[in-house]
C-alpha cells in the first residue's frame, strides 16, 4: 500500500465523496477547513459537522443525498484544505473498487 500511496494521484472526480461512511475530523482539520471557508471554527462546526459514530469526535456532515456536505458541483469545495483522512486516501480506507485513479493503479500494477 505504501508504493500505491506514493504513486496515487487523485483525479478529483468526487466519487469517494459519495460513498457511505464518515470522514473523521481532527482539530487541525477543523482549523484548516474553517480558515479555507472563511468561517470561525465554531461556525464551521455548526454548519458542516456532526457528532461521529464513535461519539468522541466530529465528522463531516452528510448532504441530504448522503454525499459529503463539502461536495459542490461534483468536487470538493475545500479540496486544498481537505481533512487528513481524505488526503491519506487510499491508505487506511476499506476500498475494493470504484475510484478510477486506484482502479487504474491496480490494473497497471497487476500486469
Ligand atoms: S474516487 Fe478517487 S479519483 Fe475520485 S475523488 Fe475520490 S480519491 Fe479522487
Amino acid at each position: 500500500m505504501d508504493s500505491e500511496k506514493r504513486s496515487f494521484k487523485c483525479r478529483q472526480c468526487g466519487t469517494c465523496c459519495r460513498w457511505t461512511g464518515h470522514v473523521l475530523l481532527e482539530p487541525a482539520d477543523i482549523a484548516r477547513l474553517a480558515a479555507a471557508a472563511k468561517l470561525t471554527e465554531e461556525a464551521f462546526i455548526a454548519r458542516y459537522t456532526a457528532l461521529a459514530a464513535n461519539r468522541r469526535q466530529l465528522s463531516l456532515a452528510d448532504a441530504p443525498d448522503g454525499s459529503c456536505v463539502l461536495l459542490e458541483s461534483g468536487r470538493c469545495a475545500l479540496y486544498d484544505a481537505r481533512p487528513a483522512q481524505c488526503r491519506d486516501f487510499p491508505h487506511g480506507w476499506r476500498v475494493a473498487e470504484g475510484c478510477p485513479a486506484l482502479d487504474e493503479l491496480n490494473k497497471t500494477s497487476s500486469v
